[in-house]
């Protein structure tokens, strides 16, 4: 098939219409500019109350985090802070999970402004990776510690959803030795970041033993998105991609997870779009989204995006705080996108994923560039780290790294999961598996002062298991993780509860 035949093949109407109601959508652009007017000037006591509902794990109204968003008081944005950390904790304790992305192939029919992959790029070197390519990509990724990796793809005729289920396959099929003990790993879990597919396409990659599609909205704003996608692209279709997830649920895929490009257009504006998205998950199918993303652009190769809209750090802080507040289950990813300095800085104000050691070059792993190399990217990074510098400086903090893919292995995935989450279940087992995984990292891959660091932190969170009232009152589980613990240090693998 020719591509423009190919693209033409793609966006099925009827699996748009079918989530509207009475022809709309969940955006509505005068609402959400009404939230925001309306709510311009919230008193204190209105603040703290929102604050309160928050912290009793009630998402928000839309009304409700237009005020939080404009709070002048500096206290009170220090009071919302410090709640957004306790939501965090409340709900999935002091564990931060990490991944690895994989990109797998910059071909892309589609010309978004602000990517180096878009097709009038002629600077960009194209390719895509073939079987034994990605099974070498991951084999490096495996060999840094990684457990999850998120596989990305530009939009195109061959890299569709064959090649991705083959990709997925292949990475599923990498077994390698860990460096330390030898013992055999593989990855646990492939999520996915690709563009918007028909109903059926996606049950493929179900399938194919996927964990998380994700799908960015790029921006809410309805013209600033047809500006930004040139209309006669596959992309330019706003619809197509405001219900990709919402087809994604009738594929039977569990979790999915929103996200927005920030400095596209007004940040508040983009935070209601992601509020509304969520709901309107929640109304249809009983749940929300399973992680939410919100990436802030960078310099990518020949981008042609004007910076009006660039959201300065201190306005990213912002966001990343009410996010949090008034979505208190999701999990919240930050990236390397980010510097190490912001990075730290969000993950106190509550996200709980992000990434390491990450190369977003085609190819760039088995081939250790060490420098972003911008023709072969699609944006640049603000973070080069290792994935064990990474997890020293987070359990200098007191956080604890976690590798922890049991949910969608036994079931803890979708409503199950959320029903958790809300009664704040979720997080305890989750610390447990946290303990187990990061065990097996520091053992398996850690360098010796990450190890003697990390078993401190480890040491704590034992300790502060043995005093939860919940596992006091739950021996059986109790008696189970220790078995499994001495289990890992004994050098057993891949245990989880
Ligand atoms: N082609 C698919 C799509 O557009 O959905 C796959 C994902 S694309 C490779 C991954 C995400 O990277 C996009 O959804 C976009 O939000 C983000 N992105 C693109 N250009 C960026 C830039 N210059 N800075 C930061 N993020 C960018
Ligand atoms: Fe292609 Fe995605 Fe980049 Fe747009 S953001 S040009 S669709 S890879």
């Amino acid at each position: 098939m020719k591509t423009s035949e190919w693209v033409k093949s793609i966006v099925k109407q009827d699996q748009i219409d079918k989530f509207l109601v009475n022809g709309k959508t969940f955006i509505d652009d005068e609402k959400i500019n009404n939230n925001l007017q309306n709510n311009i000037n919230p008193d204190k006591q209105q603040i703290r109350d929102i604050i309160q509902k928050s912290l009793e794990i009630k998402s928000l109204t839309p009304d409700e985090t237009a005020a939080l968003m404009h709070v002048k008081d500096e206290d009170l944005w220090q009071e919302i802070n410090e709640a957004a950390l306790a939501i965090k904790q409340k709900v999935y304790d002091n564990r931060i999970v990490f991944f690895a992305p994989l990109y797998c192939s910059n071909l892309c029919v589609n010309n978004c402004l602000y990517c180096g992959f878009r097709n009038e790029n002629s600077k960009e070197v194209r390719r895509i990776l073939t079987m034994d390519e990605i099974r070498k990509e991951t084999e490096v990724v495996l060999d840094q510690g990684h457990k999850r990796l998120i596989m990305v793809y530009g939009e195109h005729p061959k890299s569709d959803v064959d090649y991705m289920v083959d990709s997925i396959k292949s990475v599923y099929d990498v077994q390698r030795k860990a460096p330390v003990t030898g013992r055999t790993v593989g990855i646990r879990r492939v999520n996915i970041n690709a563009a918007p597919m028909e109903t059926s396409k996606l049950a493929k990659l179900k399938e194919a033993g996927i964990g998380t599609y994700q799908v960015f909205q790029e921006t809410y704003h309805r013209e600033t998105y047809e500006k930004v996608h040139p209309q006669h692209t596959l992309k330019g279709d706003y619809l197509w991609r405001l219900y990709a997830l919402h087809r994604a649920f009738d594929a039977g895929i569990d979790d999915v997870a929103i996200g927005a490009l920030f400095g596209l257009y007004n940040w508040q504006y983009d935070v209601m779009g992601l509020v509304y998205h969520a709901m309107d998950l929640e109304r249809q199918f009983g749940v929300g989204p399973h992680t939410v993303s919100f990436p802030r652009i960078t310099p990518a190769l020949e981008s042609q995006l004007d910076s009006s809209h660039m959201v300065s750090d201190n306005n990213f802080k912002k966001l990343v705080a009410v996010l949090r507040l008034a979505l208190p289950y999701p999990g919240m990813i930050v990236t390397c996108r980010e510097t190490p300095e912001m990075k730290r800085e969000v993950i106190k104000l509550g996200c709980t994923q992000t990434d390491a050691s990450t190369k977003i070059g085609i190819g760039a792993y088995q081939e250790h560039e060490t420098i972003q190399d911008l023709e072969k990217a699609q944006f640049s990074i603000g973070d080069n780290r290792s994935l064990d510098e990474n997890i020293k400086e987070l359990a200098q903090m007191g956080f604890i790294s976690s590798f922890c893919t049991a949910g969608y292995r036994c079931g803890r995935t979708g409503d199950t999961i959320m029903g958790m989450l809300k009664h704040c279940v979720e997080g305890k087992y989750c610390k447990l598996n946290a303990v187990l995984t990061f065990r097996e990292y520091l053992d398996d891959y850690a360098s010796p002062e990450t190890r003697a660091i990390g078993l401190k932190v480890l040491e704590q969170e034992m300790n502060a298991i043995e005093g939860t009232s919940f596992f006091q009152k739950n021996a059986k589980i109790m008696n189970q993780f220790k078995l499994d613990y001495g289990r890992i240090c004994n050098g057993d693998r891949d245990i989880y509860i």
